[in-house]
């Protein structure tokens, strides 16, 4: 499964997003082994669709689907030289798929900060910068065979040299490796690398108790939003304190507790729905009198491979795919109606599924 890491500084609030993301997890009955790696924590994903169809359809049993974050402490400057856990650290975020950087923007004489006072845009260069270092040692180690290898006109090196060359400038300007525009065919050259500043970033701000209804006061939400923007990265605001608190509240106790506090969508919610589709996730639905279920496929990704996420039997065996869209569904207000209607697709191997799509799919054993 993919799952995005969480890292920050010390002391901005990263273990207790993970303990409410933890705690979360745990109440979710329908995914019992979720504690196997004490550094993953496995979240449902929120979505009202899903709710939707169980009124809908009526069915035994709602399963939602999940998500998956990896708890990546001890960042420190001086990683990349292997302070602190330095290496060991660094090695954990090749591990995940998209990194979640959370920052301090909460003022707390009590807590203390590493650098002295909070300043987060100054602490997302430290991180940016250690994962930078720590790329450009790897780009610049591979770019010393290539670019020999590139002048004894060896073919693959004379596509791949010049993409290092453009992602070793953009170091050198402190800039990640994302920033390049690469091609898809530039991108693969350099894959095996597993670049750190590739992988997707978004900001999580933590604010404090009595900020986090309206943060339009707070000086530092608003300049890692500006930062944020210049990179076109998504910033959630959360305040990790209260996501502690609600994580183990049932679902009418937490609407009620958000409602009291003037937070619409809980800060913890907003951050899974939003790595989600950083990662490039959608969801597709299976829905029966048994069971109505969210299943997580990759976008792009086509109807058999679609049904492989449930069982590879249903990918080995795959004929086609009754499928009809949730917004045609609700619609017609029943699968038999939208049958009526001509709204039920019979799809084939080529179908590229779509988010929201519910399907029932006929296969071979
Ligand atoms: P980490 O080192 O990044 O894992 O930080 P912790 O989660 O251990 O938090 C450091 C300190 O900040 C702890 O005393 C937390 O209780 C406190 N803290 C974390 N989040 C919040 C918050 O949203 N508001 C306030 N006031 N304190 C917080």
């Amino acid at each position: 499964a993919l799952t995005a890491g969480i890292v920050g500084l010390p002391n901005v609030g990263k273990s207790t997003l993970f303990n409410a993301i933890t705690k979360a997890g745990a109440l979710a009955a329908n995914y019992p082994f979720a504690t196997i790696d004490p550094n993953v924590g496995i979240v449902e994903v929120p979505d009202a669709r899903l709710d939707e169809l169980t009124k809908l359809v009526q069915p035994k049993k709602t399963v939602p689907t999940a998500f998956e974050f990896t708890d990546i402490a001890g960042i420190v400057k001086g990683a990349s030289k292997g302070e602190g856990l330095g290496n060991k650290f660094l090695a954990h975020i090749r591990e995940v798929d998209a990194i979640t950087q959370v920052v301090r923007c909460f003022e707390d004489e009590n807590i203390t900060h590493v650098a002295g006072k909070v300043d987060p845009i100054s602490d997302i260069e430290v991180i940016n910068l250690e994962l930078i270092l720590a790329d450009l040692e790897s780009v610049d180690k591979r770019y010393a065979k290539v670019e020999k290898l590139a002048r004894q006109k060896d073919k693959e090196a004379m596509v791949e040299a010049p993409v290092l060359e453009k992602v070793k400038e953009a170091f050198a300007n402190e800039k990640p490796a994302r920033s390049v525009d690469l091609s898809d065919e530039e991108l693969k050259t350099i894959k095996s690398l597993n670049l750190l500043t590739l992988k997707p970033m978004l900001y999580v701000a933590n604010v404090s108790e009595d900020e986090v209804a309206d943060v339009s006061n707070n000086q530092y939400v608003q300049t890692v939003r500006d930062y944020a923007a210049k990179e076109g990265a998504e910033v959630i605001v959360v305040c990790a304190k209260i996501e502690e608190e609600i994580a183990v509240l049932d679902d009418e106790e937490k609407a009620m507790f958000l409602e009291e506090l003037g937070i619409e969508e809980s800060g913890l919610d907003q951050l899974i729905k939003a790595s989600y589709s950083l990662l490039g996730l959608a969801t597709y639905f299976t829905a029966g009198v048994q069971e109505v279920r969210a299943w997580t496929f990759r976008k792009g990704m086509k109807a058999p491979q679609c049904a492989g996420v449930i069982h590879s039997d249903f990918e080995r065996g795959f004929i086609r795919a009754e499928t009809v869209s949730y917004d045609d569904l609700m619609q017609y207000g029943s699968m038999s109606a939208a049958k009526e209607a001509g709204r039920v697709r019979l799809e084939g191997k080529e179908y590229v599924v779509q988010d929201g799509d519910i399907m029932l799919f006929r296969f071979n054993v």
